[in-house]
């Protein structure tokens, strides 16, 4: 893999960061280092006592959008980003980072220890052909009556907050397993356009198990929440898995598990249905990393 070696005092380009779509702040990605412990005025001419160093680190993903990756700086005490989002690095300099759909094309990664040593690099996310239908009829209003949202509000706080519970879960570090075989029957991105007006695309994997199957935690992780009647996602299940990534699991018929529990990678957490707003009985897994949306697929073997 390409290293980037750049000058010690750590020009950062923001040029290439497009924001994504859902952060409207233009918040300046400046990881530059803590203060130095000694007076270091800004002089130009002079370079500092003692510059920070560039490291190499590994990483290894799927390099796409919608795609991941998962690295290790080397023991330190890390604070990274990639374009503009805050990485966790854990204390053994292991971290993991993803690509939203529309991720744009690259994306700079920059972590620093102290003011001692850094690691840059600017990753390339290889674009996505996703699947976009386009059809001869208008797009249909949203079904907001004042008696829906008043439904649907609670139920849209309840999900943003489990996703933001920190569980120290894991599960991120693993290799993900099938949650259950069958039919893929909808694929993560895929988009309707009505005669121009794009739909929303397609937030999950749909994998048509069949009625009652049992589906397990593709990793290990912490129940952030359980929920029984949802308005569209029928009895709902979100799985912390750490670092930011957390699984969604749609439309069960029946949940083994509870909010609070912890989960094993393979543990049964329930059974595939057709609850809430669902045409047929399939199990709809989303992920996501912070407010990116991922496609499970790339975090998956071939389907066994
Ligand atoms: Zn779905």
């Amino acid at each position: 893999m390409r290293r980037e070696r750049v000058a010690p005092l750590l020009l950062i380009l923001t040029a290439a960061c497009v924001a994504p779509a859902q952060s409207a702040s233009v918040a300046e990605p400046d990881v530059v280092a803590a203060p130095a412990p000694s007076p270091a005025p800004s002089v130009v001419q002079e370079p500092p006592a003692e510059p920070a160093k560039p490291v190499d680190f590994t990483f290894t993903g799927e390099l796409e959008q919608g795609g991941w990756m998962r690295g290790d700086l080397g023991p330190g005490q890390w604070t990274a980003r990639l374009g503009e989002e805050e990485i966790e690095v854990d204390p053994d300099g292991l971290f993991f980072a993803a690509f939203d759909r529309d991720s744009p094309s690259t994306l700079v990664f920059e972590a620093t220890s102290g003011n001692l040593v850094y690691a840059k690099e600017v990753i390339k996310v290889a674009p996505r052909d996703w699947d976009i239908e386009y059809v001869d009829v208008a797009l249909r209003p949203r079904s907001s009556s004042e008696s829906f949202m008043k439904k649907r509000r609670p139920e849209l706080d309840a999900i943003w907050d489990a996703r933001l519970k920190k569980t120290g879960s894991e599960g991120w570090k693993q290799s993900f397993i099938w949650p259950a075989t069958g039919r893929i029957s909808g694929r993560f991105g895929s988009q309707r356009v009505y005669r121009g007006e794009p739909g929303s695309y397609h937030s999950g994997l749909d994998i048509a198990g069949g009625s009652g199957t049992t589906y397990v935690a593709p990793a290990d992780g912490v129940v952030v929440l359980a929920e029984r009647d949802f308005s569209l996602e029928g009895q709902l299940l979100i799985i912390d898995h750490g670092q930011g990534l957390n699984s969604a699991f749609l439309h069960s018929s029946e949940l083994f598990v509870r909010e609070g529990d912890r989960v094993q990678q393979g543990q049964p957490l329930g059974r595939i249905g057709s609850s809430g707003r669902a045409t047929g009985p399939h199990l709809h897994w989303s992920l996501k990393w912070k407010n990116f949306r991922l496609d499970p697929l790339l975090f998956l073997p071939p389907q066994p």
